[in-house]
Protein backbone atom coordinates (compact mmCIF):
# COMPACT_ATOMS: atom_id res chain seq x y z
CA UNK A 1 0.00 0.00 0.00
CA UNK A 2 0.50 3.39 -0.69
CA UNK A 3 2.87 4.95 2.64
CA UNK A 4 1.66 8.48 1.26
CA UNK A 5 5.45 9.80 0.86
CA UNK A 6 6.28 10.22 -3.12
CA UNK A 7 10.02 11.18 -2.91
CA UNK A 8 12.21 11.82 -6.42
CA UNK A 9 9.57 10.07 -8.58
CA UNK A 10 8.90 6.89 -6.24
CA UNK A 11 6.28 5.85 -3.84
CA UNK A 12 8.70 5.01 -1.31
CA UNK A 13 7.03 1.85 0.23
CA UNK A 14 4.87 0.75 -2.23
CA UNK A 15 1.22 1.73 -2.86
CA UNK A 16 -1.70 1.12 -1.83
CA UNK A 17 -3.52 3.47 -3.95
CA UNK A 18 -2.03 2.15 -6.99
CA UNK A 19 -2.97 -0.99 -6.63
CA UNK A 20 -6.74 0.09 -6.75
CA UNK A 21 -7.45 -0.54 -10.66
CA UNK A 22 -10.77 -1.19 -9.20
CA UNK A 23 -13.33 0.78 -10.25
CA UNK A 24 -14.43 1.48 -7.04
CA UNK A 25 -11.85 2.97 -5.46
CA UNK A 26 -13.95 4.29 -1.72
CA UNK A 27 -14.33 0.80 -1.40
CA UNK A 28 -11.09 -0.67 -2.08
CA UNK A 29 -9.95 1.66 0.83
CA UNK A 30 -12.19 0.67 3.62
CA UNK A 31 -11.77 -2.98 2.74
CA UNK A 32 -7.99 -2.53 2.81
CA UNK A 33 -7.68 -0.68 6.39
CA UNK A 34 -7.11 -4.41 7.18
CA UNK A 35 -3.90 -5.14 5.87
CA UNK A 36 -2.41 -1.59 7.00
CA UNK A 37 -1.66 -2.91 10.36
CA UNK A 38 1.40 -2.43 12.27
CA UNK A 39 3.26 0.59 10.36
CA UNK A 40 4.41 4.27 11.88
CA UNK A 41 1.10 5.82 10.64
CA UNK A 42 -0.85 8.62 11.23
CA UNK A 43 -4.53 7.54 11.38
CA UNK A 44 -7.17 9.28 8.92
CA UNK A 45 -10.70 8.74 9.79
CA UNK A 46 -13.96 8.94 7.86
CA UNK A 47 -15.39 11.70 9.51
CA UNK A 48 -19.21 10.97 8.84
CA UNK A 49 -18.55 7.74 11.58
CA UNK A 50 -15.84 7.96 13.60
CA UNK A 51 -14.34 4.91 11.85
CA UNK A 52 -10.77 4.15 10.49
CA UNK A 53 -10.21 4.48 6.53
CA UNK A 54 -6.69 3.69 6.37
CA UNK A 55 -3.26 5.22 8.05
CA UNK A 56 -1.05 7.22 6.05
CA UNK A 57 2.69 7.70 6.37
CA UNK A 58 3.79 10.01 9.31
CA UNK A 59 7.34 11.72 7.47
CA UNK A 60 10.28 12.93 9.73
CA UNK A 61 12.60 15.44 9.34
CA UNK A 62 14.93 13.32 7.83
CA UNK A 63 12.34 12.77 4.96
CA UNK A 64 12.39 16.33 4.27
CA UNK A 65 15.74 16.62 3.67
CA UNK A 66 15.80 13.38 1.45
CA UNK A 67 12.83 14.75 -0.55
CA UNK A 68 14.68 18.67 -0.71
CA UNK A 69 17.97 17.07 -2.11
CA UNK A 70 15.89 15.07 -4.79
CA UNK A 71 14.06 18.52 -5.15
CA UNK A 72 16.68 20.33 -5.69
CA UNK A 73 18.43 17.89 -8.73
CA UNK A 74 15.48 18.15 -10.43
CA UNK A 75 15.90 21.58 -10.29
CA UNK A 76 19.77 21.36 -11.47
CA UNK A 77 19.06 18.92 -13.78
CA UNK A 78 15.40 18.50 -15.33
CA UNK A 79 13.44 20.99 -14.28
CA UNK A 80 14.37 24.91 -13.69
CA UNK A 81 15.81 26.51 -16.36
CA UNK A 82 16.48 22.90 -18.14
CA UNK A 83 12.64 22.27 -19.22
CA UNK A 84 11.25 25.09 -21.46
CA UNK A 85 7.58 26.70 -20.84
CA UNK A 86 5.81 24.82 -23.47
CA UNK A 87 7.41 21.16 -21.57
CA UNK A 88 5.64 22.66 -18.77
CA UNK A 89 2.66 23.64 -20.21
CA UNK A 90 2.07 20.01 -21.60
CA UNK A 91 2.68 18.20 -18.66
CA UNK A 92 0.31 20.47 -16.74
CA UNK A 93 -1.98 20.16 -19.72
CA UNK A 94 -1.40 16.30 -19.06
CA UNK A 95 -2.06 16.57 -15.43
CA UNK A 96 -5.41 18.39 -16.29
CA UNK A 97 -6.52 15.75 -18.01
CA UNK A 98 -5.75 13.18 -15.75
CA UNK A 99 -7.54 14.84 -13.35
CA UNK A 100 -10.88 15.19 -15.31
CA UNK A 101 -10.58 11.57 -16.27
CA UNK A 102 -10.44 10.31 -12.78
CA UNK A 103 -12.68 13.34 -11.13
CA UNK A 104 -15.20 11.23 -9.73
CA UNK A 105 -12.60 9.22 -7.68
CA UNK A 106 -10.82 12.11 -6.73
CA UNK A 107 -14.32 13.71 -5.65
CA UNK A 108 -15.28 10.58 -3.63
CA UNK A 109 -11.94 10.36 -1.75
CA UNK A 110 -12.54 14.34 -1.20
CA UNK A 111 -15.61 13.46 0.70
CA UNK A 112 -14.45 10.73 2.72
CA UNK A 113 -11.24 12.31 4.04
CA UNK A 114 -13.24 15.75 4.63
CA UNK A 115 -16.67 15.15 4.88
CA UNK A 116 -17.99 17.52 2.19
CA UNK A 117 -20.28 16.12 0.24
CA UNK A 118 -19.47 14.14 -2.77
CA UNK A 119 -21.92 17.07 -5.02
CA UNK A 120 -19.70 19.73 -3.93
CA UNK A 121 -16.56 18.13 -3.98
CA UNK A 122 -17.82 17.26 -7.67
CA UNK A 123 -19.22 20.68 -8.86
CA UNK A 124 -16.71 22.68 -6.85
CA UNK A 125 -13.29 21.73 -5.53
CA UNK A 126 -12.52 19.58 -8.15
CA UNK A 127 -13.98 21.17 -11.25
CA UNK A 128 -11.79 24.50 -10.23
CA UNK A 129 -9.04 22.22 -9.50
CA UNK A 130 -9.02 20.72 -13.05
CA UNK A 131 -9.84 24.23 -13.69
CA UNK A 132 -6.44 25.67 -12.03
CA UNK A 133 -4.12 23.27 -13.21
CA UNK A 134 -5.13 23.89 -17.12
CA UNK A 135 -5.41 27.85 -16.12
CA UNK A 136 -1.52 27.48 -15.41
CA UNK A 137 -0.53 25.32 -18.09
CA UNK A 138 -1.42 27.91 -20.24
CA UNK A 139 0.53 30.72 -18.21
CA UNK A 140 4.05 28.13 -18.78
CA UNK A 141 4.70 29.18 -21.95
CA UNK A 142 4.23 33.13 -21.37
CA UNK A 143 6.71 33.89 -18.52
CA UNK A 144 8.72 36.71 -19.28
CA UNK A 145 10.57 39.97 -18.12
CA UNK A 146 11.03 42.89 -19.97
CA UNK A 147 12.98 45.23 -21.71
CA UNK A 148 13.78 48.48 -19.90
CA UNK A 149 15.53 51.31 -21.97
CA UNK A 150 18.21 53.22 -20.41
CA UNK A 151 20.48 54.60 -23.12
CA UNK A 152 21.62 53.45 -26.78
CA UNK A 153 24.78 51.92 -25.78
CA UNK A 154 22.99 49.46 -23.20
CA UNK A 155 20.36 46.53 -23.93
CA UNK A 156 18.60 46.01 -20.21
CA UNK A 157 16.53 43.88 -19.62
CA UNK A 158 14.62 41.07 -17.00
CA UNK A 159 14.30 37.86 -16.60
CA UNK A 160 11.48 36.33 -14.36
CA UNK A 161 13.39 33.18 -13.10
CA UNK A 162 11.85 30.17 -11.08
CA UNK A 163 12.98 30.45 -7.09
CA UNK A 164 14.08 27.20 -6.86
CA UNK A 165 12.37 24.46 -4.66
CA UNK A 166 9.59 25.40 -2.72
CA UNK A 167 7.80 23.93 0.25
CA UNK A 168 4.10 24.63 0.22
CA UNK A 169 1.97 23.79 3.78
CA UNK A 170 -1.92 23.35 2.90
CA UNK A 171 -4.96 22.92 5.15
CA UNK A 172 -7.65 20.82 5.24
CA UNK A 173 -10.64 22.71 4.40
CA UNK A 174 -10.17 22.77 0.63
CA UNK A 175 -7.33 19.70 0.40
CA UNK A 176 -7.13 19.19 -3.53
CA UNK A 177 -8.34 22.75 -4.37
CA UNK A 178 -5.45 24.23 -2.11
CA UNK A 179 -3.03 21.91 -3.67
CA UNK A 180 -3.86 22.19 -7.37
CA UNK A 181 -3.47 26.58 -6.23
CA UNK A 182 -0.37 26.05 -5.08
CA UNK A 183 1.28 23.69 -7.61
CA UNK A 184 -0.07 25.20 -10.71
CA UNK A 185 1.80 28.35 -10.48
CA UNK A 186 5.19 26.73 -8.93
CA UNK A 187 5.14 24.32 -11.58
CA UNK A 188 3.98 26.46 -14.66
CA UNK A 189 6.78 28.95 -13.59
CA UNK A 190 9.57 25.97 -12.92
CA UNK A 191 10.00 25.67 -9.72
CA UNK A 192 10.43 22.04 -7.92
CA UNK A 193 7.98 21.11 -4.62
CA UNK A 194 8.29 19.98 -1.50
CA UNK A 195 4.66 19.92 -0.47
CA UNK A 196 2.96 18.49 3.23
CA UNK A 197 -1.15 17.62 3.28
CA UNK A 198 -2.88 18.17 6.23
CA UNK A 199 -2.60 15.01 8.36
CA UNK A 200 -6.46 15.42 8.27
CA UNK A 201 -7.13 14.91 4.63
CA UNK A 202 -3.78 13.18 3.27
CA UNK A 203 -5.84 11.05 0.86
CA UNK A 204 -6.41 13.36 -2.41
CA UNK A 205 -2.73 14.64 -2.29
CA UNK A 206 -1.56 10.78 -2.14
CA UNK A 207 -3.58 10.21 -5.47
CA UNK A 208 -2.66 13.23 -6.89
CA UNK A 209 1.04 12.16 -6.78
CA UNK A 210 0.31 8.80 -8.80
CA UNK A 211 -1.26 11.24 -11.69
CA UNK A 212 1.63 13.92 -11.25
CA UNK A 213 3.83 10.37 -11.51
CA UNK A 214 1.61 9.26 -14.57
CA UNK A 215 1.46 12.55 -16.65
CA UNK A 216 5.49 12.13 -16.32
CA UNK A 217 6.80 15.16 -14.48
CA UNK A 218 10.77 14.17 -14.09
CA UNK A 219 11.70 12.48 -10.54
CA UNK A 220 12.04 15.15 -8.12
CA UNK A 221 9.79 18.02 -9.28
CA UNK A 222 7.31 17.22 -7.19
CA UNK A 223 7.64 15.54 -3.91
CA UNK A 224 4.73 14.77 -0.67
CA UNK A 225 5.64 13.73 2.42
CA UNK A 226 2.53 13.46 5.06
CA UNK A 227 2.68 13.92 8.35
CA UNK A 228 2.03 16.22 11.18
CA UNK A 229 3.08 20.16 11.24
CA UNK A 230 5.19 20.31 13.91
CA UNK A 231 7.39 17.86 12.57
CA UNK A 232 7.18 17.78 9.30
CA UNK A 233 5.55 21.24 8.54
CA UNK A 234 8.13 22.70 10.63
CA UNK A 235 11.13 20.60 9.32
CA UNK A 236 9.66 22.56 5.71
CA UNK A 237 9.39 26.21 7.07
CA UNK A 238 12.62 26.49 8.74
CA UNK A 239 14.53 24.41 6.16
CA UNK A 240 18.32 26.13 4.54
CA UNK A 241 16.96 24.87 1.76
CA UNK A 242 14.43 25.39 0.67
CA UNK A 243 13.94 28.90 -1.02
CA UNK A 244 10.49 29.40 -0.07
CA UNK A 245 7.36 28.57 1.69
CA UNK A 246 3.65 28.96 0.65
CA UNK A 247 1.29 28.58 2.99
CA UNK A 248 -2.66 28.32 3.81
CA UNK A 249 -3.89 27.76 6.99
CA UNK A 250 -4.77 29.33 10.19
CA UNK A 251 -3.34 32.82 11.44
CA UNK A 252 -1.24 31.08 14.89
CA UNK A 253 0.56 29.11 12.32
CA UNK A 254 1.15 31.49 9.46
CA UNK A 255 2.80 33.06 12.24
CA UNK A 256 5.19 30.26 12.98
CA UNK A 257 5.90 29.96 9.52
CA UNK A 258 6.85 33.45 9.03
CA UNK A 259 8.96 33.09 12.27
CA UNK A 260 10.68 29.81 10.93
CA UNK A 261 11.22 31.19 7.77
CA UNK A 262 12.99 34.36 9.60
CA UNK A 263 15.22 32.32 11.67
CA UNK A 264 16.31 30.00 9.04
CA UNK A 265 17.43 30.85 5.54
CA UNK A 266 15.17 34.61 5.48
CA UNK A 267 13.57 32.40 2.97
CA UNK A 268 10.46 33.96 0.74
CA UNK A 269 6.83 33.44 2.23
CA UNK A 270 3.58 33.50 1.12
CA UNK A 271 0.81 33.11 3.63
CA UNK A 272 -3.22 32.48 3.04
CA UNK A 273 -4.68 32.71 6.09
CA UNK A 274 -7.86 33.04 8.62
CA UNK A 275 -10.67 35.48 8.20
CA UNK A 276 -13.97 36.95 9.59
CA UNK A 277 -15.90 38.03 6.64
CA UNK A 278 -18.22 40.98 6.59
CA UNK A 279 -21.53 40.57 4.78
CA UNK A 280 -23.45 44.03 4.79
CA UNK A 281 -26.88 43.93 3.68
CA UNK A 282 -28.39 47.59 3.06
CA UNK A 283 -32.09 48.58 2.86
CA UNK A 284 -32.16 48.77 -0.87
CA UNK A 285 -31.02 45.10 -1.49
CA UNK A 286 -32.94 42.64 -3.29
CA UNK A 287 -33.46 40.24 -0.27
CA UNK A 288 -34.22 37.09 -1.43
CA UNK A 289 -31.26 37.25 -3.42
CA UNK A 290 -29.14 38.42 0.06
CA UNK A 291 -30.69 35.24 2.06
CA UNK A 292 -29.46 32.73 -0.48
CA UNK A 293 -26.15 34.37 -0.81
CA UNK A 294 -26.00 35.51 2.88
CA UNK A 295 -26.68 30.88 3.63
CA UNK A 296 -24.29 30.56 0.89
CA UNK A 297 -21.20 32.86 2.34
CA UNK A 298 -21.88 30.97 5.74
CA UNK A 299 -22.45 27.33 5.51
CA UNK A 300 -20.57 26.60 2.38
CA UNK A 301 -18.09 23.60 2.97
CA UNK A 302 -19.91 23.80 6.68
CA UNK A 303 -18.54 27.19 7.50
CA UNK A 304 -14.92 26.07 6.74
CA UNK A 305 -14.11 28.37 5.03
CA UNK A 306 -11.46 31.41 5.02
CA UNK A 307 -13.54 33.88 3.35
CA UNK A 308 -17.23 32.38 4.96
CA UNK A 309 -19.26 35.74 5.35
CA UNK A 310 -19.53 35.07 9.18
CA UNK A 311 -20.33 38.44 10.92
CA UNK A 312 -24.33 39.39 8.79
CA UNK A 313 -24.59 43.05 8.99
CA UNK A 314 -28.50 44.07 8.17
CA UNK A 315 -29.76 47.85 7.53
CA UNK A 316 -32.78 48.07 10.36
CA UNK A 317 -35.23 48.65 7.82
CA UNK A 318 -34.75 45.21 6.66
CA UNK A 319 -33.57 43.87 8.99
CA UNK A 320 -36.87 41.46 10.56
CA UNK A 321 -37.83 40.35 7.09
CA UNK A 322 -34.41 39.07 6.43
CA UNK A 323 -33.58 37.04 9.69
CA UNK A 324 -36.96 35.45 9.21
CA UNK A 325 -36.34 33.91 5.50
CA UNK A 326 -32.53 33.10 6.29
CA UNK A 327 -33.87 31.31 9.14
CA UNK A 328 -36.09 29.53 7.05
CA UNK A 329 -33.48 29.25 4.66
CA UNK A 330 -31.10 27.79 6.72
CA UNK A 331 -33.54 25.00 8.59
CA UNK A 332 -34.12 24.32 4.82
CA UNK A 333 -30.91 22.94 4.32
CA UNK A 334 -30.31 19.06 5.02
CA UNK A 335 -27.57 17.85 6.90
CA UNK A 336 -26.77 14.57 6.39
CA UNK A 337 -23.99 12.01 4.71
CA UNK A 338 -21.57 13.40 2.74
CA UNK A 339 -22.44 10.79 -0.20
CA UNK A 340 -26.30 11.41 0.06
CA UNK A 341 -27.29 13.13 -2.93
CA UNK A 342 -29.68 15.55 -1.20
CA UNK A 343 -27.20 16.55 1.58
CA UNK A 344 -26.34 20.24 1.57
CA UNK A 345 -23.86 20.14 4.72
CA UNK A 346 -21.76 16.69 5.69
CA UNK A 347 -20.10 16.54 9.22
CA UNK A 348 -17.13 18.92 10.41
CA UNK A 349 -13.74 17.59 9.85
CA UNK A 350 -12.64 16.10 12.65
CA UNK A 351 -13.44 15.61 16.78
CA UNK A 352 -11.29 18.10 17.37
CA UNK A 353 -12.85 21.26 14.79
CA UNK A 354 -16.11 19.86 16.09
CA UNK A 355 -14.81 20.35 19.84
CA UNK A 356 -13.56 23.91 18.59
CA UNK A 357 -16.87 24.88 17.24
CA UNK A 358 -18.97 23.73 20.02
CA UNK A 359 -16.84 25.83 22.27
CA UNK A 360 -17.25 28.54 20.09
CA UNK A 361 -21.16 28.11 20.81
CA UNK A 362 -21.11 28.04 24.56
CA UNK A 363 -18.92 30.96 24.18
CA UNK A 364 -21.65 33.34 22.80
CA UNK A 365 -24.09 31.56 24.82
CA UNK A 366 -21.68 32.54 27.93
CA UNK A 367 -21.16 35.97 26.73
CA UNK A 368 -24.95 37.21 26.21
CA UNK A 369 -25.83 36.44 22.76
CA UNK A 370 -28.93 34.69 21.99
CA UNK A 371 -28.89 31.02 20.01
CA UNK A 372 -31.64 32.34 17.14
CA UNK A 373 -31.83 28.55 15.58
CA UNK A 374 -29.24 25.70 16.06
CA UNK A 375 -26.44 25.73 17.90
CA UNK A 376 -26.72 21.81 18.67
CA UNK A 377 -25.35 18.50 17.23
CA UNK A 378 -26.94 16.01 14.81
CA UNK A 379 -27.36 12.51 15.17
CA UNK A 380 -24.87 10.61 17.98
CA UNK A 381 -22.50 9.71 15.38
CA UNK A 382 -20.06 11.67 13.21
CA UNK A 383 -19.10 15.00 14.12
CA UNK A 384 -22.19 16.75 12.35
CA UNK A 385 -23.35 20.13 13.53
CA UNK A 386 -26.50 22.17 12.64
CA UNK A 387 -26.26 25.38 11.24
CA UNK A 388 -26.34 27.86 13.60
CA UNK A 389 -27.69 31.64 13.90
CA UNK A 390 -26.93 34.00 16.79
CA UNK A 391 -28.22 37.53 17.44
CA UNK A 392 -28.02 39.86 19.75
CA UNK A 393 -24.43 40.22 20.09
CA UNK A 394 -21.90 42.62 20.83
CA UNK A 395 -18.68 43.32 18.82
CA UNK A 396 -15.98 42.21 21.73
CA UNK A 397 -18.01 39.07 21.74
CA UNK A 398 -15.63 36.00 20.86
CA UNK A 399 -17.91 35.15 17.77
CA UNK A 400 -17.98 37.81 16.45
CA UNK A 401 -14.29 39.06 16.59
CA UNK A 402 -12.82 35.10 16.16
CA UNK A 403 -13.00 32.65 12.98
CA UNK A 404 -15.30 29.97 14.13
CA UNK A 405 -14.67 27.71 10.55
CA UNK A 406 -18.02 26.32 11.47
CA UNK A 407 -21.70 26.82 10.27
CA UNK A 408 -22.08 29.26 12.94
CA UNK A 409 -23.36 32.95 11.97
CA UNK A 410 -23.96 35.66 13.71
CA UNK A 411 -27.03 38.78 12.20
CA UNK A 412 -26.23 41.98 13.74
CA UNK A 413 -28.37 44.57 13.15
CA UNK A 414 -26.91 48.43 12.03
CA UNK A 415 -28.32 51.67 11.48
CA UNK A 416 -26.12 53.55 9.10
CA UNK A 417 -23.41 52.96 5.98
CA UNK A 418 -20.35 54.71 8.12
CA UNK A 419 -20.98 52.89 11.10
CA UNK A 420 -21.26 49.16 9.35
CA UNK A 421 -18.45 50.10 7.36
CA UNK A 422 -16.36 50.66 10.98
CA UNK A 423 -17.91 47.74 12.37
CA UNK A 424 -16.71 45.53 9.75
CA UNK A 425 -13.65 46.43 9.44
CA UNK A 426 -12.99 46.40 13.10
CA UNK A 427 -11.58 43.36 13.12
CA UNK A 428 -7.73 41.99 12.73
CA UNK A 429 -8.64 39.82 9.48
CA UNK A 430 -9.16 41.55 6.04
CA UNK A 431 -9.73 38.46 3.68
CA UNK A 432 -12.88 39.15 1.94
CA UNK A 433 -16.36 41.08 2.26
CA UNK A 434 -19.84 41.10 0.86
CA UNK A 435 -22.22 44.24 -0.11
CA UNK A 436 -25.55 43.66 -0.80
CA UNK A 437 -27.50 47.03 -2.55
CA UNK A 438 -29.39 47.68 -5.87
CA UNK A 439 -27.68 51.24 -5.64
CA UNK A 440 -24.26 51.03 -7.51
CA UNK A 441 -22.76 53.97 -5.59
CA UNK A 442 -23.60 52.89 -2.14
CA UNK A 443 -22.08 49.01 -3.24
CA UNK A 444 -18.99 50.45 -4.78
CA UNK A 445 -17.92 53.00 -2.55
CA UNK A 446 -18.54 50.51 0.30
CA UNK A 447 -16.40 47.69 -1.26
CA UNK A 448 -14.09 50.09 -1.71
CA UNK A 449 -13.74 50.92 1.60
CA UNK A 450 -13.85 47.64 3.15
CA UNK A 451 -10.52 46.88 4.27
CA UNK A 452 -10.24 42.93 2.61
CA UNK A 453 -8.29 41.42 -0.28
CA UNK A 454 -11.77 40.28 -2.01
CA UNK A 455 -14.77 42.36 -2.31
CA UNK A 456 -18.09 40.76 -3.67
CA UNK A 457 -21.08 42.48 -4.63
CA UNK A 458 -24.46 41.27 -4.03
CA UNK A 459 -22.46 37.75 -4.35
CA UNK A 460 -20.32 36.02 -2.29
CA UNK A 461 -17.51 33.24 -2.24
CA UNK A 462 -16.93 33.50 -6.05
CA UNK A 463 -13.62 32.60 -6.72
CA UNK A 464 -12.11 31.70 -10.49
CA UNK A 465 -8.55 30.72 -11.62
CA UNK A 466 -7.90 34.06 -13.42
CA UNK A 467 -8.71 36.09 -10.46
CA UNK A 468 -6.15 36.84 -7.40
CA UNK A 469 -7.00 36.08 -3.88
CA UNK A 470 -5.49 36.63 -0.74
CA UNK A 471 -5.71 38.83 2.25
CA UNK A 472 -5.27 42.26 3.91
CA UNK A 473 -3.99 42.90 7.27
CA UNK A 474 -3.41 39.48 9.25
CA UNK A 475 -5.25 37.48 6.40
CA UNK A 476 -2.29 37.05 4.65
CA UNK A 477 0.98 37.76 2.68
CA UNK A 478 0.79 37.37 -1.46
CA UNK A 479 -1.76 36.56 -3.49
CA UNK A 480 -2.84 33.16 -4.88
CA UNK A 481 -4.89 32.81 -8.97
CA UNK A 482 -4.43 34.71 -11.39
CA UNK A 483 -1.56 35.91 -13.13
CA UNK A 484 -0.76 37.35 -9.84
CA UNK A 485 0.16 34.32 -7.96
CA UNK A 486 3.15 33.82 -10.71
CA UNK A 487 4.62 36.82 -8.96
CA UNK A 488 5.13 34.34 -5.64
CA UNK A 489 6.97 31.70 -7.81
CA UNK A 490 9.57 34.01 -9.50
CA UNK A 491 12.48 35.92 -8.94
CA UNK A 492 13.41 38.95 -11.58
CA UNK A 493 16.86 39.23 -12.21
CA UNK A 494 18.25 42.40 -14.37
CA UNK A 495 20.56 41.93 -16.73
CA UNK A 496 22.68 44.45 -18.66
CA UNK A 497 24.66 44.42 -21.71
CA UNK A 498 27.37 46.82 -22.46
CA UNK A 499 26.87 47.50 -26.52
CA UNK A 500 29.98 49.88 -26.83
CA UNK A 501 29.88 51.98 -23.83
CA UNK A 502 34.09 52.73 -23.13
CA UNK A 503 35.42 53.00 -19.95
P1 LIG B 1 -3.63 24.91 10.40
O1 LIG B 1 -2.91 26.20 10.44
O2 LIG B 1 -3.90 24.23 11.67
O3 LIG B 1 -2.83 23.85 9.50
C1 LIG B 1 -2.48 24.12 8.17
C2 LIG B 1 -1.29 23.28 7.79
O4 LIG B 1 -0.17 23.69 8.57
C3 LIG B 1 -1.47 21.79 8.04
O5 LIG B 1 -0.86 21.06 7.00
C4 LIG B 1 -0.71 21.59 9.34
O6 LIG B 1 -0.22 20.28 9.51
C5 LIG B 1 0.43 22.57 9.18
N1 LIG B 1 1.08 22.98 10.44
C6 LIG B 1 0.57 22.95 11.69
N2 LIG B 1 1.50 23.39 12.58
C7 LIG B 1 2.60 23.71 11.86
C8 LIG B 1 3.89 24.23 12.20
N3 LIG B 1 4.23 24.50 13.45
N4 LIG B 1 4.77 24.46 11.19
C9 LIG B 1 4.45 24.21 9.91
N5 LIG B 1 3.26 23.69 9.54
C10 LIG B 1 2.34 23.45 10.50
O7 LIG B 1 -4.94 25.20 9.58
P2 LIG B 1 -6.12 24.19 9.24
O8 LIG B 1 -6.85 23.98 10.52
O9 LIG B 1 -5.60 23.03 8.48
O10 LIG B 1 -6.99 25.06 8.21
C11 LIG B 1 -7.88 26.01 8.64
C12 LIG B 1 -7.30 27.40 8.53
O11 LIG B 1 -6.85 27.64 7.20
C13 LIG B 1 -8.32 28.47 8.81
O12 LIG B 1 -7.78 29.46 9.65
C14 LIG B 1 -8.61 29.06 7.42
O13 LIG B 1 -9.07 30.37 7.45
C15 LIG B 1 -7.30 28.91 6.75
N6 LIG B 1 -7.43 28.92 5.28
C16 LIG B 1 -7.09 30.04 4.58
C17 LIG B 1 -7.25 30.08 3.20
C18 LIG B 1 -6.88 31.32 2.42
O14 LIG B 1 -6.80 31.23 1.20
N7 LIG B 1 -6.66 32.45 3.06
C19 LIG B 1 -7.75 28.98 2.53
C20 LIG B 1 -8.10 27.85 3.25
C21 LIG B 1 -7.92 27.83 4.64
Amino acid sequence: FNTGLYINGQFVEGSMLNQWGSPSPVLSILVSTAALLGALFAIDRFVATGKIITKVAEATSKDVDVAVAAAHKAFETTWGLNMGGAGRSRLLAKLAQLMEEHQQELAALEALDNGKTFTWAMDVDTTFAIDTIRYYAGWADKIHGQVVETDERKLSYTRHEPIGVVGQIIPWNFPLLMMSWKLGPALATGNCIVMKPSEFTPLTAIRMSELIHEAGFPPGTFNLLTGYGNTVGAAISSHMKIDKVAFTGSTLVGRKIMEAAAKSNLKDITLELGGKSPNIIFNDADVEQAVNWAAHGIYWNHGQACCAGSRIFVQSGIYDEFLSKFTEKTRSLKVGDPFDLDSYQGPQVSQLQYDRIMEYIQSGKDQGATVHLGGDRVGTEGFYINPTIFTDTTPDMKIVQEEIFGPVGVVIKFEDEEDVIRQANDTVFGLAAAVFSQNITRALTTAHRLKAGTAWVNCVNQLHANVPFGGFKQSGIGRELGEYALHNYTAVKSVQVNLGHVM
